[in-house]
């Protein structure tokens, strides 16, 4: 491939809308419609709602981050985000890190079918942190990160490789023979 043919692709790439690149990650309806809330400009952040003048009492990130809660910190900086990524990691399996939303749009502008394991399991963990801060803010009982994190990969296994175990294999830490035969830590024993 010439330069400039390499140079035209990235370019080319880099203008895909991620709101249609969504669908090559397969994600569960309920993840997608919330990844289609942040592209759409429409989460109420803390940010968000004091932008609408609906000031929280407490603009900072309810986790204690302190820092305020704006789109970037739900997408990429948040501490319970990144708790819940080190517990994937830890158990061995890929997961990208971004700096920015503006990073993270661009890895979902750009994915390639079947390529984007591990930015599945991202966008699943942004999705169950949002959904524990919700939890947390109105009083209910939340998930740990490490619970989180093996409920993310149990809804992984269960919905978008079920039909494609050698693709499961992509992600899955070397040390898991089968993808048949392999449970989360939690679960184990
Ligand atoms: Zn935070």
């Amino acid at each position: 491939m010439t330069i400039t043919a390499i140079v035209y692709r990235q370019q080319f790439e880099q203008r895909q809308d991620p709101v249609v690149n969504l669908s090559q990650l397969r994600l569960h309806p309920r993840e997608k419609f919330f990844w289609w809330r942040i592209f759409g400009g429409i989460l109420p952040t803390h940010e968000w709602l004091s932008s609408r003048h609906l000031p929280p009492p407490n603009p900072a990130c309810p986790w204690g981050c302190s820092e305020p809660e704006d789109i970037n910190h739900v997408t990429s900086e948040c501490s319970f985000l990144l708790d819940i990524l080190s517990a994937l990691s830890n158990w061995g399996f890929f997961v990208p890190r971004f700096r920015s939303f503006a990073e993270v749009k661009l890895a979902i502008a750009t994915v390639r079918k079947k390529k984007g394991a591990g930015l599945q399991l991202y966008c699943y963990a942004v999705y169950q942190a949002w959904r524990s801060r919700n939890a947390k803010k109105h009083g209910r009982p939340f998930g740990s990160p490490t619970v989180l994190a093996a409920a993310i990969l149990a809804t992984c296994k269960s919905h978008s490789f079920s039909s494609s175990p050698e693709h499961w294999g992509t992600i899955q830490p070397s040390w898991l023979s089968s993808p048949n035969s392999w449970y989360p830590p939690l679960w184990a024993g």
